[in-house]
């Protein structure tokens, strides 16, 4: 026989060994998955050995040297070799240590004749019950690192076959190439998503910085207009009484006039001073609610006197209306700050004398509804149109119409009583209409009787 030292049954062996790697590489070339790729070599070399069983062994995620089971077999007969499986299943194998072990500590694979007299195979009374004989087992290597080892096993006890051993070594590392490349786009993906993570975020961040910086402009503007509509209202408010106080007083030093003049001349002169005084403690309050700063002196005191005093003052100030206390409940103490209450009581009335041009007849009532105590002052004056009721308590809100334009005001008044009233935990309201009259509202807590006063 010519040389080659082959017989045709190991050259047909050979050739059978070569396609099977063939099919193994084109496999690792397609694979979707690296745990495909596994899989279809485990099923390539077991049938090619004609060996009833083989599993996979991974490698511990975490960088242990450890395998786990990755629970995919190539089996012939599940019932028989179940024993088998089940002390597979639930095994890890550090380096080393059994079959598996041994292959991650040498990174070569290694070759068990039979395992009933290899003390070193660990599962050994399983595999004997299930008729296991021969083994061989060997390591799937990602570079230097073990990513997988398969085991395969026999019926029957096994010669070392050191043509497989080579093929299957080459084989692992085909198999390697595909964990690499598996790993690598793995780690692309991670760069890529904490890429796009990273983006997202600043993204987000520009996006808060952006619009802080525009609430930031709009409440400048904001502020902008607000100033240039004080500078405008308090200039023309400020003007106008000053223009009649002065007029009035140049009369009164420079000319006689009838007693009953005279006095009509004193009564407009104290009354602007009075808007004056009232416009200038206005704005000096609104200034204060802006920057949260309006001070309160608290006290359990008694609403109807409080009404009956304001009553008496408002009356003082007017002879065209006829301000009244109408019904005042006895209704025990509210808990706040009497002084405030008051200028807010002394505001509506103001109103309800200014903006009933004709006279007539105002009332201020008191009443319980719930846990509140409720003032009331109305009117029979010019009313309010019905578009604007929901505008009258924003600072700097005028109604602006023939019957209004002649009457002076800053339209600070009611916002500075909403503020006062909720910061003492009440509520402020109105009822109106247009032509006949208002009825301007406002609650506040009472003390619940027997409780001592909690604010
Ligand atoms: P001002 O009276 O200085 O304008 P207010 O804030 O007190 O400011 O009132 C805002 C607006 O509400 C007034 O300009 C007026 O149009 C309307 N208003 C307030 N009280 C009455 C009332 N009793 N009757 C009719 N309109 C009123």
């Amino acid at each position: 026989m010519p040389n080659s030292g082959l017989d045709a049954r190991e050259l047909a062996q050979q050739t059978r060994l070569l396609e099977m790697l063939r099919s193994v590489a084109f496999a690792s070339n397609d694979s979707v998955s690296f745990l495909d790729v596994l899989g279809y070599a485990l099923n390539q070399i077991a049938e090619f050995q004609q060996w009833p069983l083989g599993h996979i062994w991974l490698r511990s995620p975490d960088g242990v040297e450890e395998l786990t089971p990755s629970d995919i077999w190539y089996c012939k007969d599940r019932q028989r070799f179940e024993p088998f499986m089940a002390a597979t299943r639930d095994r890890t194998f550090t380096a080393g240590m059994g079959l598996p072990g041994r292959v991650l500590a040498r990174k070569r694979p290694t070759w068990v004749g039979d395992v009933r007299t290899d003390p070193s195979f660990l599962r050994s009374n399983e595999a004997a019950a299930c008729g296991i004989r021969g083994a061989f087992s060997f390591p799937v290597l990602a570079g230097p690192r073990v990513a997988a080892v398969l085991d395969l096993y026999a019926d029957e006890p096994v010669e070392l076959d050191a043509q497989l051993l080579t093929a299957v070594e080459q084989m692992g590392a085909l198999l390697g190439r595909v964990a690499e490349r598996e790993q690598a786009a793995a780690e692309r993906r991670l760069t890529q998503s904490a890429l796009e993570d990273r983006v997202l975020e600043r993204t987000a961040e520009l996006e808060k910085v952006n619009r802080s910086l525009q609430n930031e402009v709009e409440q400048r503007r904001q502020a902008e207009k607000v100033k240039d509509e004080l500078v405008a209202t308090v200039s023309h408010e400020l003007r106008t009484p000053l223009a009649s106080i002065r007029g009035f007083t140049e009369l009164l030093l420079t000319r006689e006039f009838a007693e009953e003049r005279r006095r009509e001349m004193l009564e407009v002169i104290l009354k602007e001073a009075f808007q004056l005084t009232d416009l200038i403690e206005d704005l000096l309050d609104i200034q204060k609610v802006a920057v949260g700063k309006l001070a309160y002196h608290c006290e359990d005191f008694d609403l109807s006197t409080l009404v009956r005093d304001a009553v008496r003052n408002a009356q003082a100030r007017t002879r065209e209306h006829r301000i009244a206390a109408g019904k005042l409940a006895e209704l025990g103490a509210v808990y706040g700050d009497p002084n405030r209450i008051r200028q807010v009581l002394n505001n509506l009335l103001s109103n309800a004398i200014r903006y009933s041009p004709g006279g007539g007849d105002i009332e201020v009532s008191m009443r319980q509804v719930g846990e509140l105590a409720e003032i009331s002052v109305s009117d029979h004056g010019l009313g309010i149109p019905s578009d604007a009721i929901g505008k009258l308590f924003t600072k700097f809100y005028r109604v602006d119409n023939s019957a209004t334009r002649s009457i002076n005001g800053t339209g600070l008044g009611l916002a500075l009583i909403k503020s006062i009233v909720e910061d003492h935990g009440g509520e402020v309201g109105v009822e109106s209409v247009e032509g006949q009259g208002s009825r301007f509202w406002f609650r506040l807590p009472l003390i619940p009787v027997g409780d001592p006063a909690t604010v």
